[in-house]
């Protein structure tokens, strides 16, 4: 069969390749730890799973407006006012099968063939291929490990042309748990706004920050900015919901009603019983975060104290999200190895752990470790990675 140049185009997520690896290696009875995971390990929390039991019960079965149901677009505006500070009303905003999906769909609404959009690196693999998907041309910019790989302006800047529409901002950041500032937003927004780039900002890991950070969403700090910003948020990583898809968008009407549009003649409308228990999750008690939060910190600072451990592994102590992204590459030039795809094939041979390799995210010469899975398997996975390493040494 013929198939389109746009798909074949398309490569399929590493990341989700890697877990579908080491859960087919575990289902032949092979022990594997899987640190490729992007998602939480904790279960969804009980009411948001009741709210959907009810809505079943209740009949709430059917489709629904391909923006979503009104009652869960007034929960994300109330939500995105008392959070983020940021006033939307509900028409600005619409439910989407994800932030994947709200992603893709506004990629389709704005990017025409040619235009280019600015992909700071290391990036979430999706991003380039639905920019291209789209018909536009990703643009990487790299941010800088001494930096604490946090995006700054001075980063941006030599990328834009007269062509660049979009820029995709990642804060906290997958892969690396980076955060950027609110100095650092508000320069980068002044200057997308004065050239009328528009800023993509997906805040999937907003709640999931250390250290006492706070995240500041980027439409927040003024007018002016909010107005070229669409704001990309999903349930799944700080509710744990990821199987249940639910994500949303907020911005500018025109964007926002294109979407919806997209919606209608697409996936028509996100599952009605998830968007039911979106509102329970959104409008109820997050106290279960603290714990989250908890498990989370001390996870991550044990596993960078043990990467840092590791002959030829430096990492940095990242200040969100869920992953550890070491640099590799004098453990790579010491082994011999070609590169981080080898090391991380010797690591699933030799140790039985599944982790990342870092060109899947555009940063050739680290891993991507998620600590989003048990202290226990943490603790067994890396000393397993220090024995391999010490037998390749
Ligand atoms: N954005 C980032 C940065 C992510 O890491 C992910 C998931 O891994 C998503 C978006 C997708 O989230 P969702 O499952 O809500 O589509």
């Amino acid at each position: 069969m013929k198939l389109s140049k746009r798909v074949l185009n398309m490569s399929p997520s590493p990341t989700m390749a890697i877990t579908a690896k080491a859960k087919e290696m575990r289902a032949k009875g092979i022990d594997v730890i899987g640190f490729g995971a992007g998602e939480p390990d904790f279960d969804t929390p009980c009411h948001v799973k009741e709210a959907a039991k009810r809505a079943i019960d209740e009949g709430f079965t059917k489709y629904t407006p391909p923006a979503g149901i009104p009652e869960l677009r007034k929960a994300v505006a109330d939500k995105l006012k008392k959070e983020n500070n940021i006033d939307y009303d509900p028409s600005e905003i619409v439910i989407t099968d994800g932030a994947k999906q709200a992603l893709f769909a506004l990629m389709l609404s704005v990017i025409e063939k040619g235009d280019e959009v600015i992909i700071p690196a290391p990036y979430w693999v999706t991003y380039p291929e639905q920019v291209k998907f789209a018909g536009g041309k990703p643009v990487f910019v790299e941010t800088k490990e001494e930096n604490n790989f946090s995006l700054t302006l001075e980063d941006i800047k030599p990328a834009v042309t007269d062509k660049t529409k979009l820029l995709i901002l990642c804060t906290p950041n997958n892969p690396t748990g980076s955060v950027v500032d609110k100095d650092e937003l508000e320069k980068i927004g002044n200057f997308c706004a004065e050239r009328g780039i528009i800023i993509a900002s997906d805040e999937c890991y907003e709640k999931l920050t250390y250290d006492g950070f706070k995240h500041v969403s980027i439409a927040s700090l003024s007018e002016k900015i909010k107005s070229i910003t669409v704001t990309i948020n999903a349930l799944s990583k700080a509710f744990s919901m990821t199987g249940w898809r639910v994500g949303y968008a907020a911005g500018p009407k025109d964007i926002i009603n294109s979407m919806i549009k997209i919606n209608s003649q697409s996936i028509s409308n996100v599952n009605s019983i998830a968007q039911k228990a979106a509102v329970a999750a959104l409008t109820g008690s997050q106290e279960f975060l603290k714990d989250w939060l908890k498990a989370f910190d001390e996870r991550r600072r044990f596993m960078v104290e043990k990467l840092n451990e590791i002959p030829g592994v430096k990492c940095l102590l990242p200040k969100g999200a869920f992953y550890a992204f070491p640099n590799v590459k004098e453990l790579i030039e010491r082994a011999g190895f070609k590169d981080d795809f080898q090391l991380a094939d010797y690591l699933l041979e030799k140790a039985k752990i599944a982790v990342v390799p870092g060109t899947a995210f555009g940063m050739p010469g680290y891993l991507r470790l998620s600590y989003a899975t048990s202290m226990d398997n943490i603790k067994e996975g890396l000393e397993r990675f220090e024995k391999a390493v010490e037998e390749l040494l």
